[in-house]
C-alpha cells in the first residue's frame, strides 16, 4: 500500500498548529463537528436544488459513538460525503479549503452558510488523537473510500464499505502523558459539555448514547429498584436563544440563559437583545449584571464577548468586541459574516469585528443612560458595582475616551446626601456658584465637618464627596465640564472672598506679620508657610497643601510607590477670630516659650483634621502634659 506524505506546507501548518495554535485541545470536537455540520448543510442545499434527491432535513443528523476500551470517538454524520478525490485533496492538503471553494458558487445563497475558510480545522483532531480515520461515502456514489493518518508522517487511502453516504471520523485518542489526560475526552460527561459549550446551536442534532437509569417496571412502589439502559439522546439544543425573536423570549429564559451560561446566581441588571442587517449583520445578546464577579478588579478577570459565527462558538472571550471601559458586559455576537478562525491575530485585525464593536458599544452606552435617566435605583446598584471601572475608563489614556464615559459618573453630593451625576450638580448650582467644588478624603462624615466643606455650604455651595484614589484624577481629566471648572477644596483657593474682603485679609495679615513670622519660626522646618484665612468658619486651622496637589494625592502616591513619594509643603492657616488663635496670638507678644508650645498644638490639630498622622506623636504627647501640668 502506497504511503503519500502531506504536501509541504501541510505539514509545517500541522506541527505548527499540533504544538501552538490552538491552546485548548478541547475545540477538536467543535472542529469536527462543525465539518460535520457543514457537510448536511451542503446535502441539504443539493437535496433544495435538485428535486431528485429525495432527502428531508428532519433525516439528517450527526452521532457521537465512544468506544472506551479501542479509546476512539467516532463522529458521523449523513452529509455529503466525499469521493476518493475529495478525501486526497480536502485533508492532504491544509490549504485546500473545500468550504471556501463551495462557498464561492453559492454566494448568493443565502439560507446556506458554511463556516470555516480556513483548511485547518480537521487537522486539529491530532492534538487528541494518535490516529484518525476518516471512512466517507460521497453521496450519489457506491464505493466509500478510508482515508487514514498518524498525523505526522503521510496519510492512505483504501477502499472500505459503508451502507449509506457519509462521513464517520474515527479518533483514536492518545494515551495519557504525564502533563496531558487525554482520556478525559472519552467520557460522556465531557463531549456533552464540550458540545454544550461549543456546538449547541448546531442547527442538527449532535446525538450520542448515553446511560440512564429507570424504576424497574416490576419492581414495588414502596421499594423501588432500579436498572439502567442505553438510550440516545440529542445534546444540543439547535436553537439559539439569541437568534429567535425577541418577542418570543421571555423574561425568564434570559435569566436562565445568563445564569447557565455565565455562573452568575444574581439576576442580570439589564439585557439587549439585538439584531442588526445591514454592512455586516448580526445578532447579540449583551447582559449587564447586577454584581461585579470576585476577580472582577484583578488580572484573572477575562474579558470578551462569545462570539458564534453561525451558531458555532468561535472564541470564548473576544476582548476585541468590549471597549476596556464596558468590560463588565457579558454576552454573545454571532455573525455569519465572520469565518471560523484560526487565531487571535487575525480577528484582531478584522474590519466586520470592529463595525459589530462599535456597534456594540453604542447600545451598551444607551442603555446604561436608559437606566440612569430611567430607574435609578437599578442604576445605583450597578454604579456601587462598576462604577470604579467607568471612572477608570475616563481617566484612562489621558482621558481619551471621556466623552463616553463621564456622563454616566455618579458622585456623592454632600448637600443632597446622595449620588448625583456632574449634570445634575451643575443644573442645581446656585447664581453665583461659578465651580463644581469637590473634596478628596477618606470618610464622608469627616469630610463633612471639613472647615472647607462647611465655608461651601454656608454659601449654599454643594461639594461632590470624592473617596476613591481615582476620583481625584477625574476632574484632572476632565478640566471643565459644561464650561465650568472645577476646584479641589483641600488644595485649591474656595474663590469665596470679594476683592474688599481680600484686601481686609491681607491688611490684617499685614498688621499681625511679625507674630506669624515668629508661629513659622516656632514650627520650624514642618511648614513652609503661615498665613490667615477667612474661610475656617468655627474652625481655629486649616492645613493647606503648597503644590497644588492635595494631601490624599500625597497618600495615595506613598501607597503605589513609597520609593518616589514626597510630603506636599505645608501651610498653616489660621483664623483669626477664633478664641484659640487669639491666645495664641496673644501669648507671643505676653509669654513666647508657651506661645511655641500653643503653636505646635494647634499645628498638629491641622494635620489631624486633614486626615494626616502626625510626625511625632510623642512630642506631642509630652506637650499636652506640659500644657496640663504647667511649666
Ligand atoms: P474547513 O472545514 O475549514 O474547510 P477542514 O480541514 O476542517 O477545513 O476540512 C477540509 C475539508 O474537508 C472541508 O472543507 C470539507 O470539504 C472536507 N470535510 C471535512 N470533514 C468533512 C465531513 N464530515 N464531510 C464531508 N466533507 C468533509
Amino acid at each position: 500500500m502506497e504511503k503519500k506524505q502531506f504536501k509541504a506546507e501541510s505539514q509545517r501548518l500541522l506541527e505548527m498548529m499540533i504544538n501552538s495554535i490552538y491552546t485548548h485541545q478541547e475545540i477538536f470536537l467543535r472542529e469536527i463537528l462543525s465539518n460535520a455540520s457543514d457537510a448536511l448543510d451542503k446535502l441539504a442545499y443539493t437535496a433544495l436544488t435538485d428535486d431528485r434527491v429525495g432527502i428531508n432535513r428532519s433525516d439528517l443528523g450527526i452521532t457521537i459513538a465512544v468506544d472506551k476500551e479501542a479509546r476512539t470517538i467516532t463522529v458521523s454524520d449523513n452529509g455529503i460525503g466525499m469521493s476518493r478525490s475529495e478525501l486526497e485533496e480536502n485533508l492532504g492538503t491544509i490549504a485546500k479549503s473545500g468550504s471556501l471553494g463551495f462557498k464561492k458558487t453559492m454566494e448568493k445563497q443565502e439560507d446556506i452558510d458554511i463556516i470555516g475558510q480556513f483548511g485547518v480545522g480537521f487537522y486539529s483532531a491530532f492534538m487528541v488523537a494518535g490516529s484518525v480515520k476518516v471512512i466517507s461515502r460521497k453521496y450519489g456514489e457506491d464505493t466509500a473510500w478510508q482515508w487514514e493518518s498518524d498525523g505526522t508522517d503521510g496519510y492512505t487511502i483504501t477502499a472500505a464499505a459503508k451502507a449509506a453516504p457519509g462521513t464517520d471520523i474515527i479518533m483514536k485518542i492518545k494515551d495519557d502523558s504525564e502533563d496531558n489526560d487525554y482520556s478525559q475526552f472519552l467520557k460522556e460527561y465531557r463531549i456533552r459539555e464540550l458540545v454544550r459549550k461549543y456546538s449547541d446551536y448546531i442547527r442538527y442534532p449532535i446525538q450520542m448514547e448515553v446511560e440512564k437509569s429507570r424504576k424497574k417496571p416490576e419492581s414495588p412502589e414502596d421499594k423501588p429498584e432500579y436498572e439502567t439502559y442505553r438510550e440516545m439522546e440529542t445534546l444540543n439544543s439547535m436553537v439559539p436563544l439569541w437568534q429567535r425573536p425577541k418577542k418570543d423570549v421571555t423574561e425568564e429564559e434570559y435569566e436562565t440563559f445568563y445564569r447557565e451560561k455565565f455562573f452568575d446566581y444574581t439576576k442580570p441588571l439589564r439585557t439587549i437583545h439585538t439584531s442588526v442587517e445591514g454592512m455586516v449583520s448580526f445578532k447579540a445578546l449583551l447582559y449587564i449584571p447586577g454584581k461585579a464577579p470576585y476577580d472582577y478588579y484583578t488580572k484573572d478577570y477575562k474579558k470578551g464577548l462569545q462570539l458564534y459565527s453561525s451558531g458555532v462558538m468561535i472564541m470564548e472571550h473576544c476582548e476585541d468586541l468590549l471597549p476596556e471601559h464596558f468590560r463588565f458586559v457579558r454576552g454573545i455576537v454571532d455573525s455569519q459574516d465572520l469565518s471560523l478562525n484560526i487565531s487571535r491575530e487575525m480577528l484582531q485585525h478584522n474590519r466586520q469585528l470592529t463595525v459589530i464593536a462599535r456597534n456594540i458599544e453604542k447600545k451598551i452606552k444607551s442603555e446604561l443612560l436608559s437606566m440612569l435617566e430611567n430607574d435609578r435605583a437599578a442604576y445605583e446598584e450597578f454604579f456601587a458595582a462598576f462604577g470604579r471601572q467607568l471612572k477608570y475608563g475616563t481617566v484612562d489614556g489621558y482621558g481619551a475616551n471621556k466623552d463616553k464615559t463621564a456622563d454616566l459618573l455618579l458622585f456623592f453630593s454632600h448637600k443632597e446626601n446622595k449620588l448625583v451625576t456632574l449634570k445634575e450638580y451643575v443644573a442645581a448650582m446656585p447664581e453665583g456658584q461659578e465651580k463644581i467644588y469637590y473634596i478628596p478624603g477618606e470618610n464622608k462624615e469627616h469630610m463633612g465637618k471639613l472647615p472647607q466643606v462647611q465655608a461651601l455650604s454656608r454659601k449654599g455651595y454643594d461639594v461632590l464627596l470624592c473617596t476613591e484614589d481615582v476620583d481625584e484624577f477625574i476632574p484632572q481629566t476632565l478640566i471643565t465640564w459644561e464650561e465650568k471648572s472645577f476646584c479641589n477644596a483641600a488644595s485649591e483657593d474656595l474663590g469665596l472672598q470679594t476683592e474688599e474682603e481680600k484686601k481686609a485679609l491681607e491688611e490684617k495679615q499685614e498688621a499681625l506679620q511679625g507674630k506669624l513670622d515668629f508661629i513659622k519660626n516656632a514650627l520650624g522646618e514642618r511648614v513652609k508657610q503661615v498665613r490667615l484665612s477667612a474661610d475656617l468658619g468655627e474652625h481655629p486651622v486649616n492645613l493647606a497643601p503648597e503644590e497644588g496637589m492635595s494631601f490624599e494625592m500625597e497618600k495615595y502616591m506613598k501607597r503605589m510607590n513609597p520609593d518616589m513619594a514626597f510630603n506636599l509643603g505645608r501651610i498653616l492657616e489660621l483664623n483669626a477670630d477664633n478664641a484659640a488663635v487669639q491666645a495664641l496670638l496673644d501669648a507671643v507678644t505676653a509669654d513666647p516659650v508657651k506661645a511655641a508650645d500653643y503653636a505646635k498644638v494647634l499645628y498638629s490639630q491641622a494635620v489631624l483634621t486633614a486626615g494626616l498622622a502626625l510626625e511625632d506623636p510623642a512630642e506631642y504627647t509630652a506637650l499636652i502634659c506640659r500644657l496640663i501640668t504647667g511649666y
